[in-house]
């Protein structure tokens, strides 16, 4: 009995409580601060509510008597926390929370960061790059494809079976072997999970930082001698769909890669940050690459968002004139004239609209 008590072993902090006589005379117990419990194998700090919620597996069937904890001066299970005190706030987030300690039960550190996070890349790159590859091919949506032009089935197998040699070849080893490298930025995937308002100011930063640099690298890649051996593979498709965002030169997948973790490299990422971070930034790629502009696209709601008619110009156009070279934003190319070219065709296009 014992041995299974010790399933459920956990520290008490009994140094908050103070007794107190009541108007009886009983010597009752008050709870000064609330309770903090440390998880036995986690060893994180807990509220009552979700040692309990941790516990339940193991406490199920089993009466309370048998329960046994650590603090020999109480062994009174704990109460169940007041309706909108901070444990019942622990509420809202326990099925991420719940969801992320199974997975980290389940799976190293090291088998999180690499293998895992290689799948996630692949199931989130794949799932919103088919459709627009689907699109093209049965000439679905025409109405908002952006050029008229189409690739043949045969051009877009092409892309894929490359795609999926290079993701194996190149993506997965690096992720693999770039894990002591995260260790060192601060990479932790242990509960418990950053605040939200942490995850998103982390992300943004995450964007405008990545931009900025793709912006200056994407400017060099374009320079003569490196576009001529690096670049020019990316530029194949002068009519780009989804998948076509990741079809680079091995050395281009490794820039985009650096360019993608300078931020979390900065701020010391929690896995769960990265891989959010990760999934934004393949499905903005995505979205770029499509070569479809609908009338929900993100880039007609989110300002200064480039989207997939600012990057489809980029495509369409020689690597000497095509400007456009940020990633996400439009600022950048605003600030350093490099989108005079787009600019004039919208102005352009949007006369042509007055005089329908
Ligand atoms: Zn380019
Ligand atoms: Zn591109």
């Amino acid at each position: 009995m014992m041995a299974d008590m010790s399933e459920v072993f956990f520290i008490c902090n009994n140094s908050n409580r103070k007794e107190k006589k009541n108007g009886k005379g009983m010597r009752r117990k008050e709870r000064k601060t609330p309770h903090t419990w440390t998880h036995p194998v986690l060893r994180v700090p807990m509220t009552e509510w979700t040692y309990k919620k941790r516990s339940r597996g193991k406490l199920q069937g089993r009466p309370a008597s048998q329960i046994q904890y650590s603090n020999k001066k109480d062994s009174s299970p704990p109460p169940p926390p007041a309706i909108g005190s901070a444990a019942g706030e622990t509420m809202a987030a326990s099925p991420i929370d719940s969801a992320w300690e199974s997975l980290i039960g389940n799976f190293s550190e090291f088998q999180l960061a690499s293998v895992v996070t290689f799948f996630l890349h692949e199931s989130v790159f794949f799932l919103s790059g088919v459709p627009s590859l689907l699109f093209e091919r049965f000439g679905l949506f025409a109405k908002y494809k952006i050029q008229k032009k189409s690739n043949t089935p045969d051009y877009q197998n092409r892309c894929v079976l490359r795609l999926i040699l290079y993701h194996v070849c190149v993506n997965l080893p690096v992720m693999i072997l770039s894990y002591p490298a995260f260790k060192f930025m601060g990479l932790r995937s242990s509960l418990p999970l950053p605040h939200w308002t942490v995850v998103v100011s982390q992300i943004i930063f995450y964007f405008v930082l990545e931009d900025f640099i793709f912006y200056w690298g994407h400017r060099a890649l374009h320079t003569k001698w490196l576009y001529k051996h690096v670049h020019s593979v990316h530029h194949e498709y002068a009519t780009p769909f989804g998948l076509t965002s990741e079809y680079a030169h091995p050395a281009e997948i490794l820039f985009l890669g650096f360019a993608t973790i300078v931020g979390p490299a900065l701020t010391g990422p929690h896995l769960f940050t990265l891989w959010l971070w990760m999934a934004l930034r393949v499905l903005e790629t995505v979205e770029a690459h499509s070569g479809y502009h609908f009338p929900w696209s993100p880039s007609n709601f989110l300002p200064l968002y480039g989207g997939s008619d600012f990057h489809d110009y980029h495509h369409r156009l020689l690597y000497t004139k095509s400007g456009n070279y940020a990633s996400t934003f439009v600022y950048m190319d605003w600030l350093f004239g490099t989108d005079k070219g787009y600019r004039k065709i919208k102005a352009i296009e949007a006369e042509e609209r007055k005089h329908l």
